[in-house]
């Protein structure tokens, strides 16, 4: 279990006040301009030697994506630094706890890496129904200003660097980063086509970094307290530490700062109060926020909780959104519901993704109540297939895999439901 003293959100429940003079209490904005004097290579050094990997979900390393920004603007054009706060996955909700009771964190954060990447500005997109969040990290930037963090001679570096918080208007699409560049823009929240990628041409077609909260929060703690320490957290290629939102059927639902890698069962146990009616109740788990494919409950209780571990079981660690499910679930059910979001939320740009999620949905519908023929699970199979890898961005892969996990670990439950509405038919015909 990780000990206090390492935990970076040291006010992720609220406890104390989100506000500077206790934020600064926390170890927060402590002699920030000493951490910019290290100069900007030395801080991208840093965060890659850490091991840090994106939080968003893709995990990409975040030190080598800040250094893929330019050193230079040979055209004139300024960069930007955009924070992704969308947090629309379901089963997600860390960045929220962030945002609302660690906003300096946050802010901090944004100086720090726009500064590392030469951002002249950072862009927080916040999700839409995240009202108060937002009212909260308006104030804190508003605090920041005032204190001279950030604006003009930021921290007294003699770095300009802006913060803008913008709210989003409830898409979940607007996640996905290029969508929400467009979004930003003022335009309709539909993912770009790549390349050309946002480091070279991304907001307002200028060279940007899309960096999710939780990624950017913890870089001030991590200069602080080293890479060493950071990376002493973890397996090999899966370091530091790392925010589990547990939800579902456990005991204590909860959002946790844990080492990575830990494994699923004793983060359960330690933090959860176990699964809800004991271990042997436990039925499947959607490990990474809703559109990673389910690991069922053999499989999972010794799995480490980090991106190899998770892939391994293919499955994925996406977000941490650890969705618990026990036998009173319909699994069946609660993947068709999944389906209905996906085919919600795609922004209808790309056929496979158009099209198929909703014949994707439609066919999840008539498993549930066993209404089809046996030969359509594997022909939901491949057009799962043929939606995945060939759209524009990631929503037609989210979609599919839930439905790819449900197959693969629970076919024999949708064969059972075909063959019982057949025999309930054939009964009623006698
Ligand atoms: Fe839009 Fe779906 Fe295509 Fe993504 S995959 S661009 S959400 S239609």
């Amino acid at each position: 279990m990780l000990a206090d003293k390492d935990r970076i959100f040291t006010n992720l429940y609220g406890y104390q006040d989100w506000r500077l003079p206790a934020a600064q209490a926390r170890g927060d904005w402590d002699d920030t301009k000493a951490l910019m004097a290290r100069g900007q290579d030395a801080i991208i050094e840093e965060i890659k030697a850490s091991g840090l990997r994106g939080r968003g979900g893709a995990g990409f390393p975040t030190g080598m994506k800040w250094s893929f920004m330019p050193k230079e603007s040979k055209d004139g054009r300024p960069s930007f630094l955009v924070i992704n706060g969308d947090e629309s996955e379901p089963g997600s909700c860390k960045d929220r706890e962030i945002i609302r009771h660690d906003p300096h964190k946050l802010i901090e954060g944004a100086l720090i890496a726009g500064y590392a990447m030469r951002a002249r500005a950072a862009y927080i997109y916040v999700r839409g129904e995240f009202i108060r969040e937002a009212e909260t990290l308006f104030a804190a930037v508003q605090e920041a200003y005032d204190a001279g963090l950030i604006g003009k001679n930021a921290s007294g570096s003699g770095y300009d660097f802006d913060v803008f918080v913008h709210r989003g208007a409830g898409a979940y699409i607007c996640g996905e980063e290029t969508a929400m560049l467009e979004s930003l823009e003022g335009k309709k929240g539909q993912p770009r086509l790549k390349p050309p990628f946002p480091a070279g041409a991304g907001l307002y077609g200028c060279p940007t970094t899309v960096n999710n909260v939780e990624s950017i929060a913890v870089a001030p703690t991590i200069l602080r307290r080293g890479a060493a320490w950071f990376s002493s957290f973890g397996r090999e290629n899966n370091k530091g530490t790392k925010l589990f939102q547990i939800s579902g059927h456990v005991n204590r639902p909860c959002v946790v700062e844990e080492s990575m890698s830990i494994p699923f069962g004793e983060l359960i146990e330690t933090h959860c109060g176990g699964i809800r009616g004991g271990r042997e109740n436990l039925l499947a788990v959607i490990p990474g926020g809703s559109s990673v494919p389910l690991v069922p409950a053999e499989q999972i209780w010794d799995a480490p909780m980090d991106f190899d571990g998770l892939k391994a079981l293919g499955s994925g660690l996406g977000t941490a959104g650890v969705i618990v499910m026990d036998k009173s679930t319909d699994i069946v059910r609660a993947i068709s519901r999944l389906s209905y979001f996906y085919k919600h939320e795609s922004c209808g740009q790309c056929t496979p993704c158009r099209e198929g999620t909703g014949w994707m949905w439609r066919m999840m519908e008539r498993l549930r109540v066993g209404d089809a023929e046996l030969h359509e699970i594997d022909m939901l199979q491949q057009v799962t297939k043929q939606v995945e890898g060939h759209t524009i961005c990631a929503l037609g892969d989210a979609a599919a895999w839930p439905i790819q996990g449900l197959i693969k670990h629970f076919r024999p439950e949708l064969e059972r439901r075909i063959a019982e509405r057949g025999a309930s038919f054939a009964e009623a015909a006698e």
